[in-house]
């Protein structure tokens, strides 16, 4: 059957076009200068918004609305309400108000808060976010909303992700005013995330604990077969999974979701989905759903999907490409480096600028994706390592280093690609490689952050990275806006900053052991566990950066460096008590049962001829005993660390305790666990090992 999906894409999105033939023509007016413009929302158009989005929702088959917020627990939540109302004669009506639209209340203390709300003064509220749309999914209209407490912090990721592109559109514009741009009103953040994630069959992770309740595994021997045949990377599709990832596809374009490519990633059943980039808010909203989607979908077909960042150890983790890039409303790319890059002022000041962000903000950008998960993917000892640095390319790079050395700088003809064969069509090679191992590369008009894990909501990276860049435009705003001499003050503006932030621009290989040594005589930060990462977060220039643009109050950031102590501290926590669970009662139980059968075999060939040979026998039980002693000592050793650490008297001294102590406690007990798994007979294995969870799906 064909689909048409031009007609299904944005089926169930009360999108413009919607909004545009059914609202009536001052409303709709009225609502897109709020979106386009960051304008304030006309409350006297609430009602008629209410009413069309209530009729369009039941005409999708909704019958409930709810507020869809992002709390600082990294998933989003939703309270479901029904569109009824009592009318005389013991029936109904369906109704939905401007005021329902617009303000929700909820419990804000059954949310992480960082001590801003107690549970007496509980009262929170979402708001309407009229700039990502409505949808409707599982007979429920879905309505966006920002989440604050009663005395008005943000209590969710979107509020600052709205502020910190508003930020960066008022110092944006009064760096495009200054080249002369009289005609765009705003500048918009665009996003593109690539998701990677594993999938792997459900009756196998039904039989693991570790996934069940941690979503990665604890315990687990290297499978014979990893990833060294770079088979999966871009291999052929498995039917099941291309099943899976087709209706993934037609889920996601009803919602408007632009899902554009797909394909195995380097991992055995590991994939990515990109979609094509929107305005920032939208394109993290849109990840959370595609994540939700993810999950329910591969359900459907006896799957699941895997979003934690590193669920397998030894194979490649889970990431999500955090493409980058700023353009006007009038739809200007201001990364976008033109013919002549050299010449490109207004380029070369923008990139200036992020430069200067990603340096000055080293330790924020890092705090932005560190979280348990992802601190297996970041500076572990088989990841890279968790330094920042920026990637521009050698044609970039050499315009760097003539302005820096203050030299001519020659520019380079493209050069054309052939291939030798006649048949095959000559074309023009990109001007810069690919830089796979770069934290934060420059991709010919945006900038793609590698950093981020699969699993994260995506707000943070980006308040900081608009937030930061927000402040290089305000100081070069400042300086040029005030200048006599324009063209003198902008080049030396771009010099000095170039020259002075040059350190953390590196093109080399970021995974190499020699990067880091250079790093560490460059002075960059190498924050590698969450725990140091979060340490920085209220140091006096960032309170101040956030402050000084609006974005989150000192308030606002020490209760999200509580949550975030906490949240470390909570899941070390889950995983360390997991662990103990599987070794007590399944695995060594199970290796002892083993290694009892192997001792009554031998003594029944014994008793049948005396000095028979049973080595085989001897061996494996005297190295399993050893190593059951071990891995029981090893337990005994988790289990103190873990008690020691949940008695500290604050988030951070937990988060701390279980960095420093648990992590290696439990590194050894895995250590001796998957030893015993590769001595031990396969018919007395309690679950399923990685070959089982990588290779059958
Ligand atoms: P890859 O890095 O895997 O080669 P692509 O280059 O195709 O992937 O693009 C990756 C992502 O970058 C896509 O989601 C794409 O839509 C997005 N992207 C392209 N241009 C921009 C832009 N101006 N702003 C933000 N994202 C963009
Ligand atoms: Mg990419």
């Amino acid at each position: 059957m064909t689909k048409n999906v031009p007609e299904l894409f944005g089926s169930m999105v009360f999108n413009e076009e919607v909004m545009r033939q059914r609202l009536p023509y001052e409303v709709f007016k009225s609502l897109k200068k709020t979106v386009e413009e960051g304008k304030e929302i006309d409350p006297s158009i609430a009602d008629a918004v209410a009413n069309a989005m209530k009729d369009w929702a039941i005409e999708k088959g909704a019958t409930h609305y709810t507020h869809w917020f992002q709390p600082l627990t990294g998933v989003t939540a939703e309270k479901h309400d029904s569109f009824i109302a009592p009318v005389p004669g013991g029936k109904v009506v369906m109704e939905f108000s401007g005021k329902e639209l617009i303000k929700g209340e909820s419990d804000a203390s059954s949310f992480p808060s960082g001590g801003l709300r107690a549970t007496f003064e509980a009262r929170g509220y979402t708001a309407w976010d009229p700039a990502s749309y409505a949808f409707v999914k599982d007979g429920t209209l879905y309505i966006p909303t920002a989440f604050c407490s009663y005395t008005g912090e943000a209590l969710d990721t979107k509020t600052p992700l709205l502020r910190s592109m508003d930020a960066v559109s008022k110092q944006g514009m009064r760096l495009v005013r200054l080249f002369g741009d009289t005609v765009s009103k705003r500048i918009t953040t665009t996003l593109g995330i690539e998701q990677e994630y594993f999938i792997i069959d459900k009756e196998i992770y039904d039989q693991r604990k570790d996934l069940m309740y941690t979503g990665r595994t604890l315990f687990g021997a290297p499978a014979p077969k990893g990833q060294e045949l770079e088979d999966h990377y871009f291999g052929e599709i498995k039917t099941r999974i291309g099943h899976f990832m087709a209706e993934l596809d037609e889920e996601l374009w009803k919602l408007g979701i632009l899902s554009k490519t797909k394909h195995n990633e380097g991992a055995p059943a590991q994939h990515e989905m990109a979609p094509i980039y929107s305005t920032a808010n939208m394109a993290v909203d849109q990840n959370l759903l595609i994540m939700t989607y993810m999950k329910k979908i591969a359900e459907r077909h006896g799957l699941v999907c895997l979003l934690q960042e590193k669920p397998y150890a030894g194979v490649a983790g889970s990431g999500k490409h955090n493409n980058w890039s700023i353009g006007t409303d009038t739809g200007k790319n201001l990364l976008k480096p033109g013919k002549t890059p050299a010449e490109n002022k207004q380029f070369l000041l923008i990139l200036a600028a992020v430069v200067k962000a990603v340096d000055d903000y080293q330790d924020l950008l890092r705090l932005s994706v560190a979280f348990a998960g992802n601190d297996h993917r970041l500076g572990a000892n088989e990841a890279p390592p968790a330094i920042i640095s920026m990637f521009i390319g050698d044609d970039l790079q050499e315009v760097v280093d003539s302005i820096i050395s203050g030299t001519a700088y020659k520019s380079h003809d493209k050069i054309k690609m052939n291939l030798g064969i006649p048949t095959v069509p000559t074309f023009t090679k990109d001007t810069t490689d690919r830089n796979r191992t770069s934290p934060f590369a420059f991709t010919g008009n945006k900038f793609e952050f590698r950093m981020p894990g699969a699993s994260q909501n995506m707000a943070m990276p980006n308040i900081v990275l608009n937030t930061a860049v927000a402040e290089s435009f305000r100081q070069f705003a400042d300086v040029l806006e005030g200048a006599e001499n324009f063209d003198a003050a902008l080049a030396k503006l771009i010099k000095d900053t170039l020259t002075e932030h040059s350190r953390i621009i590196f093109n080399g290989d970021g995974y190499s052991g020699e990067w880091e040594k250079e790093a560490a005589v460059r002075g960059l930060l190498n924050l590698k566990t969450s725990v140091d990462a979060y340490k920085t977060f209220s140091a006096e220039k960032n309170v101040k950066l956030f402050s000084m643009h609006g974005v989150m109050s000192e308030t606002e950031i020490r209760s999200r460096e509580e949550i975030l102590f906490e949240n470390y501290a909570k899941i070390l926590n889950i995983e360390a008590k997991t662990m103990e669970e599987m070794a007590t009662r399944d695995i060594l139980p199970a290796v002892n049962a083993y290694v009892a059968e192997v001792a009554s075999n031998a003594s029944a060939k014994t008793a049948v001829i005396p000095g028979i040979d049973i080595s085989m026998e001897t061996d494996i039980i005297e190295t399993l005993s050893k190593l059951v002693g071990e891995g029981y000592a090893a337990l005994k050793a988790l289990k103190a660390a873990r008690t020691a650490a949940t008695s500290k008297p604050s988030g951070e001294k937990m988060a701390e305790a279980f960095c420093k102590k648990v992590v290696p406690a439990m590194a050894t007990l895995r250590r001796k666990v998957d030893d015993m798994e590769k001595l031990t007979s396969s018919e007395y294995w309690p679950i399923p090992t990685y070959g089982d969870m990588m290779f059958r799906v």
